[in-house]
């Protein structure tokens, strides 16, 4: 086995044969797990002839942990992901009941993914509920681990609620109703800024257009505000010359080109403009539950969470992953959308700089729905024959090219 490594500067060392972490995941999990696998490899293959591969590393989690190991995510597992340091995962179910966390929140938070990381485009062909979804080209960079998320809440009733409203009231004049429930939004600095930092390395080295701050600090000064005013300070601390503010971009329409603007808006301000002035944005960095509504919002915009790829990405390990749930109506039937994963398992293939596979995936994939080859998700609402599972990924395959041959 030859596990990916981190050199002394941060730098990714990948291997000719990397074993990558792959976790099937719950319900529809193995059926598109096993496709999305055979479209990467089949991608790989056609590009590199045979001089690179991956070695699969099986991990269990979910279900299928749980009824082997008495857990849903064994530390034998966490162990597996850290050595793998990169990995891809199916959707896995959250089990309903008190105290239990979500697996993979528990996931980010272990391996501190702190950027939640979703391209969103439009493939022709793809039913689309907006008029012209192929302006819909952006990347969301979700910031992953604090926030509203960082599960610091009290039911209404509980003690510490109780307490706590009493030490609100009696150092702060807060005064709260006896019934309320009570949620803590922690918003730090550093946390903010390395999302900020994330966003902004990434539109400058993919030569996008801007970054948009996304926020709600006209309301949330402190918390959401500051997001905004840190999100400022990193790119003119730290990339002076390679941006600038939209103030500046139209005070001085001369501006290079080639700079990121940058620049902000507020949340609900936000939900409209990505319908009405959808081509104004490009790259946009947010908090987590700004990102959490935006991310399915924009998607939907292109036909859907069946189709958009995700990944949680830190300063070392990073999990990619499909953006839908288990959809457990449909397990072990192969006619689930195994798009999501497959688009993941691509962007995954060019984070560790294989690109050449990874755009071999996206025109193959592209051309499926430009002819309508599509499974049962889209085909009942376009009307056409539906494809299973698997037959979408052979389907993807065929239509494989290789641009230097
Ligand atoms: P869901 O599994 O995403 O499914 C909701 C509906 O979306 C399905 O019934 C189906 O719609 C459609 N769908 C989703 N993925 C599809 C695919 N690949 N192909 C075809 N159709 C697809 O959402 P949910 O029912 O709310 O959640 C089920 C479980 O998944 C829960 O335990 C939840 O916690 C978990 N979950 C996990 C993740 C993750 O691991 N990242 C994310 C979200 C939810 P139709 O019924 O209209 O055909």
């Amino acid at each position: 086995m030859a596990f990916i490594e981190i050199d002394s500067n941060s730098k990714m060392k990948v291997p000719d044969n990397p074993t990558i972490g792959l976790i099937e995941g719950d319900g529809i999990g193995p059926d598109i797990s096993k496709t999305a696998v055979r479209v990467l490899n089949s991608a790989i293959e056609m590009a590199y002839t045979g001089k690179v591969s991956i070695e699969w590393q099986k991990i269990v989690a979910g279900d299928e942990a749980f009824e082997t190991t008495g857990k849903h995510l064994p530390q034998e597992s966490l162990d597996l992901l850290k050595k793998c340091i990169i990995s891809i995962k199916g959707p896995l179910t959250t089990p309903i009941g008190e105290g239990f966390r979500s697996l993979n929140v528990t996931m980010r938070q272990y391996f501190d993914l702190y950027a939640n990381v979703r391209p969103v485009r439009y493939f022709p062909g793809v039913p689309s509920p907006v008029k012209e979804p192929e302006k819909v080209n952006m990347v969301i960079f979700r910031e992953n681990t604090e926030d509203l998320y960082a599960g610091i809440e009290w039911r209404y009733n509980s003690d510490e609620a109780k307490r706590l409203r009493w030490y609100l009231g009696e150092n702060f004049g807060v005064k709260l109703p006896d019934d309320a429930g009570i949620g803590i939004k922690p918003i730090s600095k550093f946390k903010s800024t390395r999302l900020v930092r994330k966003a902004i390395q990434y539109a400058i080295q993919e030569h996008r257009k801007s970054v948009t701050l996304v926020h709600k600090g006209n309301i949330m000064k402190y918390t959401e505000g500051a997001f905004k005013e840190w999100g400022y300070e990193v790119a003119k601390e730290e990339f002076r010359d390679y941006t600038v503010t939209e103030d500046e971009y139209n005070a001085s329409p001369g501006t290079a080109s080639w700079k990121v603007v940058i620049k902000d808006r507020i949340t609900d301000n936000m939900f409209q403009q990505v319908l009405t002035r959808t081509s104004d944005y490009d790259v946009i960095a947010t908090t987590n539950l700004n990102g959490d509504y935006l991310s399915d919002a924009i998607a939907a915009q292109v036909g859907g969470l069946g189709i958009a790829p995700g990944a949680n990405i830190g300063d070392v390990y990073a999990i990619f992953e499909a953006v839908h749930g288990t959809a457990p109506k449909y397990a072990g039937m192969d006619i689930a959308n195994p798009t999501s994963l497959i688009l993941s398992g691509s962007m995954m293939l060019r984070h560790i700089g294989w690109t050449e596979a990874s755009d071999i995936i996206e025109s193959a994939v592209a051309e499926c729905y430009r002819e309508q080859k599509v499974t049962q998700d889209l085909a009942r609402i376009l009307n056409v024959k539906s494809l299973k599972c698997s037959e979408f990924g052979e389907e993807v395959i065929k239509r494989m090219k290789n641009p230097s041959s």
